[in-house]
């Protein structure tokens, strides 16, 4: 039978002590200083402070300082000093002392090169070779740029590296071996540091599946941009270690990715305006002077009415990408009726559809929810669908654009992702055109993803409208998927929380 845990310690030694001295083992195995974990052991015991007198060292006043030897394998390695007061009794104190001495003779053993001392034994060389390879094992991780934490299997905070100290201004000493919540608290204390940062500690300990990443920006010690993950770690032989939390300095990237995208930004708009012109006066002149043009000057003016027309859909495309990438996508949800939203897609692309001679239906109850998006947003979403449809149904064909309420997740489409907000209305864009090869469905809402086969070489796009309808759609709480069969046609379908779900504040 195991021994009860209460029995193995004096009586004075409380659940805290206990706590303490895992602490003082940890600061053994991390800190080189012994400083360090006497500050800390003082702080614990409410002494002033605390030192080690090596054997040399003449004797002190007995009535002034209690002094508990340190023992490594029955070797003398010096005395614990504490400084004797009137409010705390002595026998007390001398307990806990002793209590504490094997964690401080844990340090000197680890720090100093005491196992490296002549007529060492077989322990003592292995006690030397974990030391070695704990020192390089630390050596590489204080190297690297990223700082790292352990969080063990009791929630305990197990490894602190220097650079979580220069990224949060937070000593590691002063962590090492607190509870998740208490190094959490530390955090929600400092003004500078983020609360998602205590947040996502305290949301993923305990957690020992899930792989987690994201980003905080940081205000002091120094405005930064932090990149971390988390996920759980396991020894070789498949024991759990607990979890660790990686944060890499990612500032310089994104000061990088914002002039990047303020550069695009600028010139696209510098550019829109010409282009503007260029389409409006073409425009103009063609439909002014229609009978007088001869037919070679009508056909080059439509070509550049057409072309500038493409190029300002490529302009307005690179800057919703530009916004989305920068947050800076206003959306005003509303609720709004999905056959209002079909109607405005489908008459702004009814000349396309007449000309490549295709059908449309559009089948949508009567009694359908409302779904709260940004309207001009949502007619966006659908005309790009629309607009795919007529694209690559080469031959004059059919096209469907359905909608139907969907309460909960089960009553979702077979394809559909399970992971959405419900109940929502899941609204579909089914063509008869050329299809897609199972092979593309990954990367298809890729930005600049486009398919080049046979059948839809020369289809003009810049492969950024699915990336778009995405973003787009995921900003408003919905997934969007499709299904296709090469040569049959596709079905593209997105879903949106219906309006009774509204959010009090806009996305
Ligand atoms: P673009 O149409 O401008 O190329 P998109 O992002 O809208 O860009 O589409 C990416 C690619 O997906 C297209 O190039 C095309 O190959 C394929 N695709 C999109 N919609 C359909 C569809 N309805 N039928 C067949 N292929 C499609």
């Amino acid at each position: 039978m195991d021994p009860n845990p209460a029995e193995l310690f004096p009586e004075t030694v409380t659940d805290s002590d206990l706590r303490a001295f895992h602490r003082l083992v940890l600061l053994a195995a991390h800190a080189d200083a012994i400083e360090i974990l006497l500050a800390a052991l003082a702080d614990h015991l409410g002494v002033p402070s605390l030192s080690i007198a090596s054997p040399d060292d003449p004797p002190p006043e007995p009535d002034t300082v209690l002094r508990i030897p340190l023992h490594y394998r029955e070797r003398w390695l010096g005395d614990l000093c504490a400084p004797i007061s009137d409010n705390q009794p002595r026998d007390d104190l001398a307990d806990r002392l002793q209590f504490f001495s094997s964690a401080v003779a844990l340090h000197l053993v680890m720090s100093t090169r005491l196992a490296d001392q002549p007529g060492s034994t077989a322990v003592d060389d292995a006690t030397r070779e974990l030391r070695e390879e704990r020192d390089r094992l630390e050596a590489i991780l204080e190297a690297t740029n990223d700082a790292i934490l352990l969080v063990d299997t009791h929630d305990l905070l197990v490894m602190a590296t220097p650079q979580f100290e220069s990224f949060t201004g937070i000593s590691r000493y002063e962590i090492l071996g607190l509870s998740v919540e208490q190094l959490a608290q530390r955090i929600d204390d400092h003004a500078g540091l983020p609360r998602a940062l205590a947040n996502v500690l305290r949301a993923l300990s305990g957690n020992f599946t899930e792989s987690l990443g994201g980003e905080f920006e940081l205000v002091e010690p120094q405005p930064r941009v932090l990149v971390w993950y988390s996920l759980p770690v396991y020894v070789r032989s498949g024991v759990l270690l607990g979890r660790i939390f990686a944060f890499r300095d990612a500032t310089r990237e994104r000061e990088l990715d914002r002039m990047k995208t303020d550069f695009i930004s600028l010139v696209s708009h510098e550019l829109r305006t010409p282009l503007t012109s260029v389409k409006g006066f073409s425009d103009l002149i063609l439909e002014s002077n229609l009978d007088r043009l001869d037919p070679d000057s009508r056909e080059y003016l439509s070509i550049i009415s057409f072309n500038a027309d493409r190029l300002i859909t490529l302009i307005n495309d690179i800057l919703d990408i530009t916004r989305i990438d920068t947050d800076r996508i206003e959306l005003k949800p509303e609720p709004c009726p999905a056959a209002d939203i079909v109607d405005q897609a489908a008459r702004a692309l009814n000349s396309q559809l007449v000309q490549r001679g295709h059908r449309l239906s559009v089948d949508i109850p009567p009694d359908l929810p409302l779904v709260w998006a940004d309207r001009a947003r949502l007619v966006q979403i659908v005309t790009n669908l629309l607009s795919n449809a007529i694209k690559y149904t080469l031959k004059p064909g059919e096209i469907v654009v359905s909608a139907r309420a969907v309460e909960t997740p089960d009553d979702l489409p077979e394809r559909a992702p399970r992971a959405q907000i419900c109940p929502c209305v899941v609204i579909s864009v089914r063509d008869t055109g050329i299809g897609i090869a199972p092979s593309h469905s990954h990367r298809l809402f890729q930005r600049f993803y486009r398919i080049e086969t046979e059948s839809s070489r020369g289809i003009g796009g810049t492969g950024l409208g699915l990336a778009i309808v995405k973003s787009l759609v995921e900003l408003q709480g919905g997934r969007v998927w499709f299904e296709s069969e090469p040569n049959l046609g596709s079905t593209f379908s997105f879903s949106i929380p219906i309006a009774r779900n509204a959010p009090l504040a806009p996305y």
